[in-house]
């Protein structure tokens, strides 16, 4: 019997590791409220990423909901945004009650199209949350520029780029939370780096440290001093601890998952009809997704038939992301995705192959074999 393979697996370290990381809060009592894991945690984070502050939040959701929260918007303000991201980018929009505005997509990187952002740009713009869709990295630097021309902040999802660095024009090397205003990570389970559940707010402002870190905890600035409408978003010490033991091995994870991520080009490549997950020039990449394009004129049968057969064999892709978030259910008749036709069509032949550090590549040759073998028994060609 073939085993079952996931889209993905969470990376989990050796138990005893952990178990020696944990030690210290047994004996401390001291399980939350920034604690010294949760101290150390951003220390070595800001280290890891290049930034000089890193605020540790419970998951990457509350990174973007709260960070919207710290720059005070007026209600109602606008938000440039794309519609091909996971659904908690839109949700942190109207849970602040500022009106999502859908750009289309890129083509290739399936990132935010930046040459269509200034035309979405009125006099109630207030941001652009803009997302490193599968790891590609945004065109900061025209979002910049845009950025600067109208005064508006760059709140970055930066959940699937953890830890990537890359070279812009200038030929210098940069790591992805140094863009924007802040960039928002999410440490959840099945991301590249994970806390168990998590996230983390980057900056290079000090302001907005300060902020977040009474936001995440009530708002309180001290006990008798409550200054804003706070929420809990504190992270806990094991996640903390999890945090710590999970970043040593980070470096081998990601070469683990740079082998599947090979392997699927070495079998997949040169297939007409299909389109690989794309790695812009210049940057190191964290291989935390494989995303494949099908195109149902070319192979005579769609990415629901192929996810369809996938499943047959006990291999389970993910339709990501599908529904587009300005298709959802809970805002139908709100939004809608007539005027973000490329996200459409990209939604519509998108399917996630499953990728992680541990999924031995004998598995990546079945996935790949299930799918070349129904291509060439139903395909037209
Ligand atoms: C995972 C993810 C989030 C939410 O992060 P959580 O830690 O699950 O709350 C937001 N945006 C994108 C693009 C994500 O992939």
């Amino acid at each position: 019997m073939p085993n079952v393979i996931r889209v993905t697996q969470s990376s989990i370290p050796n138990l005893e590791e952990y178990v020696d990381e944990i030690k210290s809060i047994f004996g401390s009592k001291w399980l939350t409220n920034m604690g010294e894991k949760h101290q150390e945690l951003e220390k070595q984070l800001m280290k890891y990423l290049g930034i000089n502050y890193v605020s540790l939040v419970v998951n990457g959701h509350m990174a973007l909901e709260l960070s919207l929260q710290a720059f005070d918007f007026p209600e109602g303000g606008e938000v440039i945004t794309t519609p091909f991201t996971f659904i908690s980018t839109t949700h942190a929009v109207v849970r602040n009650n500022l009106t999502p505005v859908f750009c289309d997509i890129d083509p290739d990187t399936y990132c935010i199209d930046a040459n269509k952002i200034e035309k979405l740009v009125t006099d109630k713009t207030v941001a652009i949350m803009p997302v490193h869709v599968y790891g590609n990295i945004c065109d900061v630097e025209k979002i910049a520029e845009i950025a600067k021309k109208y005064n508006l902040k760059v709140i970055y999802d930066a959940a699937h780029a953890f830890g990537e660095k890359i070279k812009l024009g200038d030929g210098k090397e940069r790591g992805v939370a140094t863009f924007g205003d802040v960039s928002c990570f999410s440490f959840h389970a099945t991301k590249v780096f994970n806390t168990i559940e998590g996230g983390a707010v980057c900056s290079n402002d000090e302001t907005i440290y300060k902020k977040l870190y009474n936001l995440k905890n009530f708002g309180i600035r001290d006990a008798e001093y409550i200054e804003a409408v706070g929420a809990n978003a504190k992270m806990n010490e094991f996640s903390a601890a999890m945090g710590l033991v999970n970043l040593r091995h980070l470096p081998d994870e990601i070469a683990k998952r740079k082998n599947v991520h090979e392997r699927y080009l070495k079998k997949l490549s040169n297939i007409d009809g299909l389109k690989l997950n794309y790695i812009g020039s210049g940057l190191t990449s964290n291989y935390g997704y494989f995303p494949v394009l099908f195109d149902e004129e070319k192979l005579g049968l769609n990415r629901d038939e192929i996810d369809g057969t996938l499943q047959e064999h006990d291999i389970y892709a993910r339709k990501y992301f599908y529904p587009l978030t300005n298709d959802a259910q809970v805002y139908k008749g709100r939004f809608s995705s007539v005027s973000t036709p490329i996200a459409v069509k990209i939604s519509g032949q998108v399917l996630a192959l499953p990728i992680y550090a541990d999924l031995a590549l004998d598995d990546v040759d079945r996935i790949c074999d299930v799918i070349l073998s129904e291509i060439n028994r139903k395909g037209k060609k």
